[in-house]
């Protein structure tokens, strides 16, 4: 299913090994990283190109600089941060581009490491500049993309290089995510259940769109279940409701009905008089929501009814909330999610990176069986879209 080369099938020793990887990572105001789940999530393939003798050269993108260079915006603080990983020295590159970059390049012993400075300093990198791509592929003989959250992007170093180096492989992350997601939408268990929820229906549209033709059950919750409510002529008060979304809704609703998948809608909620953190949680009676309130996640009734679903489930994708559960008093409708996915031995594949944080908090993260990296791209895949940065890649 796979057709891509890996780093498990090309040959790096002693070759410039150009590898994209998404460093992209939060730092605070004095430069310290926050969060470094994305430069471990990459350690694999760089412990395996640098056992494997490569020369190793590091490219990344790192917040939006947009074109110019930016202290704010730097890779620096990451090189000592992924050395400290490593146990290795990684050096530090003034730019990606230009006669000192290649020097540093020209100057690495097999199994150095080398940083480049931020991709997006150039104008070029998101443009996908011919110019700029062949300034990064002259640095390399062989290409690696580990950069799974950049894949749905046609960047210069996502797309324009892998078209001028051969081999293009992917790296273990890239090649966990599209196994992990590309299993459970070819060949899913059965009972294939699809969780989908977030703010916004117009965000989700292509996502239900193509789940309806290969799940056999979708549960939708969150702040897009109002839309479709109201399709149905539930009364929604001052819940989140997209009103140029509501005949699409209802188009949702009709083809899930023909191709026989089971849409469910909440039946019941928690509602609140405002949008706010502080505001008190009041249940619902049964559907239908007082004029005066907004729902805010889903109720108890709903959150077991879903969980007896996912309960019986074997393969079990989900993206976006249930509800707020950034505000304390509205997260439960998303822990339930979590817990019975906890509870039941199905494949789970989470992806979005809000539904990413909520899991997190549960501290339930390693019962799942992938969690996606890459919110925006997770999101395309399950479009059922094609990857640019994927597309780029040999054939195997
Ligand atoms: P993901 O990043 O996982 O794809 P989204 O970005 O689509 O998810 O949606 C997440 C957001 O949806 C959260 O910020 C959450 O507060 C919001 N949300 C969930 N339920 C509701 C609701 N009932 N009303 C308003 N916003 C909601
Ligand atoms: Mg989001």
């Amino acid at each position: 299913m796979f057709n891509k080369l890996t780093i498990d099938d090309i040959e790096v020793s002693g070759k410039r090994v150009f590898c994209r990887v998404d460093f992209n990572v939060p730092l605070d105001e004095n430069g310290a990283i926050t969060d470094d789940t994305r430069i471990r999530a990459a350690l694999p393939t760089i412990r395996k190109l640098v056992d494997s003798n490569a020369k190793l050269i590091l490219a990344s993108h790192l917040g939006r600089p947009k074109g110019e260079a930016n202290p704010k915006y730097s890779l620096a603080p990451v090189a000592p941060h992924l050395s400290e990983l490593l146990g290795r020295p990684v050096a530090m590159a003034p730019d990606c581009i230009g006669p000192q970059v290649e020097g540093l390049v020209s100057a690495l012993n097999d199994g150095d490491v080398l940083l480049l400075e931020n991709l997006r300093f150039h104008i070029g990198e998101e443009k996908n500049h011919e110019d700029f791509a062949r300034q990064l592929a002259a640095l390399c003989d062989v290409y690696v993309n580990d950069a799974f959250g950049t894949a749905h992007r046609a960047h210069a170093s996502t797309a324009g290089v892998p078209a001028l180096v051969r081999p293009a492989a992917a790296g273990y992350l890239m090649q966990k995510e599209l196994q992990y997601l590309g299993q459970a939408l070819a060949e899913p268990q059965r009972p294939f259940v699809a969780v989908i929820g977030g703010a916004k229906v117009s965000d989700k549209i292509l996502v239900i769109e193509n789940l309806l033709g290969k799940v056999d059950t979708l549960l939708i919750g969150g702040g897009m279940a109002y839309t479709f409510l109201r399709a149905r002529g539930v009364a929604t008060g001052k819940s989140l409701v997209e009103e140029d979304r509501v005949e699409l809704a209802a188009e949702l609703l009709a083809k899930a009905q023909q191709r026989g998948v089971e849409l469910m809608l909440p039946e019941d909620h928690l509602m609140a008089d405002s949008f706010s953190a502080e505001a008190t949680p009041v249940a619902s009676d049964g559907v239908t929501i007082d004029d005066s309130l907004m729902a805010l996640d889903i109720g108890p009734k709903t959150r077991e009814r879903y969980a007896r679903v996912i309960t019986g489930a074997r393969t079990v994708v989900w993206n976006g909330p249930m509800g707020v559960f950034e505000f304390n008093a509205f997260a439960e409708g998303t822990l339930a999610i979590a817990r019975a996915l906890a509870e039941t031995d199905c494949l789970s594949i989470i992806g979005g990176g809000d539904s990413v944080a909520a899991v997190n908090k549960t501290g339930l993260q390693d019962k799942m069986t992938h969690i996606s990296t890459g919110g925006g791209a997770s999101l395309e895949f399950l479009e059922g879209k094609q990857l640019p940065g994927v597309v780029a890649l040999s054939d195997r």
